[in-house]
């Protein structure tokens, strides 16, 4: 299987974007341009997207509010490239998350040989990286969790909650921290009727017992915590 790598490109200014487009459709990425914050951040939930180049100039927000929203949930590669050229901004995008930052105008080359090299540390990273309690295996780099082995099958919604929770087993994670991994900082985080659903549906599928659920259990009125190791 060779599947392209698929880039998300957020940009507003249209003649960049197009050639963003050129360059990386050339270099063998699947491209998907952004316009905007709230596009963008629509299109990343949907976490079909492998690496993230992200303007910091957006219309409707800062580019940071982006990354902020991202690295609740998602540890893919990110790239800012911005005319902000000031130490400072970079400072303050690497320290949110970013995984380089170059500034406008860029270099085409350059920015391909960054992406790779955030491509390779990306994977070289997410070597067996896991999450093992019991019989629950959630394994982070191939986005797939077993029971006893077998595996589960989860929606998108479903393995993203599991997966955030995984990655902070021991501690109380509040509905309002998921709602907003899982469904963006724009998603109603007072409203838990659908991460309760979902987690329903998760328990069916991973639990034993799914009324007293050895695995993600209940803090009740606060959130879910995963069992410690
Ligand atoms: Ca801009």
């Amino acid at each position: 299987m060779d599947e392209k790598v698929s880039v998300l490109v957020v940009e507003d200014e249209a003649y960049i974007s197009r050639l963003f487009d050129a360059v990386l459709s050339a270099a063998g990425y699947r491209v998907t341009i952004a316009g905007n914050g709230i596009s963008a951040a629509a299109i990343l939930s949907s976490n079909m997207v492998d690496l993230l180049v992200l303007d910091l100039g957006l219309p409707d927000m800062d580019g940071l509010e982006v990354l902020r929203g991202l690295r609740a949930w998602s540890n893919i590669p990110v790239i800012v490239v911005s005319a902000r050229e000031l130490e400072k901004d970079k400072i303050l995008a690497l320290d949110l998350g970013a995984d380089d930052y170059i500034t406008k105008p860029f270099s085409a080359p350059e920015l391909l040989a960054r992406m790779r090299a955030a491509l390779r540390r990306t994977a070289s990273g997410a070597h067996d990286e896991a999450y093992t309690v019991g019989d629950l295996c959630v394994d982070f780099n191939k986005r797939r969790v077993t029971v006893a082995g077998v595996p589960v099958k989860l929606t998108h919604v479903e393995y993203r909650i599991v997966e955030m929770i995984a990655r902070q087993p021991g501690c109380v994670l509040t509905y309002a921290q998921i709602i907003r991994g899982v469904w963006g900082p724009y998603a109603p985080a007072d409203d838990n009727r659908i991460l309760r659903v979902n987690m329903a549906n998760i328990r069916r599928k991973i639990e034993a017992d799914n009324v007293s659920p050895k695995y993600i259990l209940t803090e009740i009125g606060v959130g879910y915590r995963m069992t410690g190791p």
